[in-house]
């Protein structure tokens, strides 16, 4: 808990308990739960949970450089504990997103063709690993 506190300290966060226990789910789910995700798994172990709670804390953590936020689907946004630029693998059966683990050498640039680059979002689609083992 206490390393939780620091890395909302410091980035200017005050550690409230629903803070410092979303950070924990999110560094303990890494596969990008949305907002009715981490409301369902945590609202029995914190009570006073809301789910307008857990949406602001979430954006508050994405807008700080905290964690990152995915807009997978049409209305649907999941939340990376990583905010550094990498790949994602969107299954298309499931809907899991996966952390891809590769690093083209773009991501290392700071512009392309003139154009000044401070976000990347890309999206690899298709049917992931356990689906296609369920499929056999
Ligand atoms: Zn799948
Ligand atoms: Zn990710």
């Amino acid at each position: 808990m206490e390393r939780f506190k620091e890395k909302l300290k410091n980035r200017d966060i005050s550690p409230t308990l629903i803070r410092l226990k979303i950070l924990e789910y999110l560094e303990n789910n890494t596969d990008h739960p949305g907002v009715d995700t981490v409301y369902r798994d945590l609202k029995e172990e914190l009570p006073v949970l809301s789910k307008t709670s857990v949406y602001n804390t979430l954006n508050l953590f994405a807008e700080k450089g905290l964690a990152m936020k995915l807009t997978v689907s049409e209305g649907l946004a999941g939340f990376d504990s990583n905010p550094d630029p990498h790949f994602h693998f969107v299954c298309d059966i499931c809907g899991i997103v996966y952390d891809l683990d590769i690093m083209p050498s773009f991501f290392r640039k700071k512009d392309i063709e003139g154009h000044a680059i401070d976000s990347i979002q890309g999206y690899f689609r298709g049917q992931c690993r356990n689906c296609r083992e369920s499929e056999k």
